[in-house]
């Protein structure tokens, strides 16, 4: 679909910038924007088109450095602690990935939440198993009150991405 105003119409229609704010760090156009020059990108604002997600862009000064919050089907974007469109972008990355394949509260599921954000600075749909290790330390220590696997460890046998390349 080329972009332009006619591209995407769920995704303009569910993206909603909340915040009554005079002036909005990232428009959800320039997101969109952002998000169609990867793959990755494209393939987050198909699955946003596709689903009933709803992505909230929060303006708001916020107490916590997270970048973004999914429960459900409301994702939730921090635009403060996003210092770049880039990041605000892989923060829409990130939750998606949450909400699509429906992980969420353990260590591995956070590894692959940045391992699609990894794909979007790379512009490609495969990680190195080298930095796969090193997503999985950032990981295991950002998170040190989650176990590794919640839940059915057989949803992960679906992610096949580390290539040596
Ligand atoms: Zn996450």
């Amino acid at each position: 679909m080329p972009a332009g105003t006619t591209a995407w119409p769920g995704v303009r229609k569910r993206m909603i910038l909340r915040d009554d704010v005079p002036e909005h760090r990232y428009t959800p156009e320039q997101t969109i924007a952002e998000l169609e020059t990867s793959e990755i990108g494209r393939i987050t604002l198909e699955r946003i088109e596709e689903s009933k997600a709803v992505v909230e862009i929060i303006d708001e000064v916020q107490s916590s450095t997270d970048r973004g919050a999914q429960s459900g089907k409301e994702i939730q974007i921090f635009s403060a602690n996003n210092k770049k469109l880039l990041h605000e972008a892989q923060s829409v990355i990130h939750e998606m990935t949450h909400y699509w394949y429906h992980i969420g509260e353990c260590q591995h599921a956070e590894a692959i939440c940045y391992s699609m954000e990894l794909m979007r600075s790379r512009k490609k749909m495969t990680i190195t198993q080298e930095e796969w290790d090193m997503i999985v330390n950032i990981v295991k220590d950002a998170y040190p009150n989650l176990s590794w696997e919640g839940g059915n460890s057989e949803t992960y046998k679906q992610f096949d991405f580390i290539r040596n390349t």
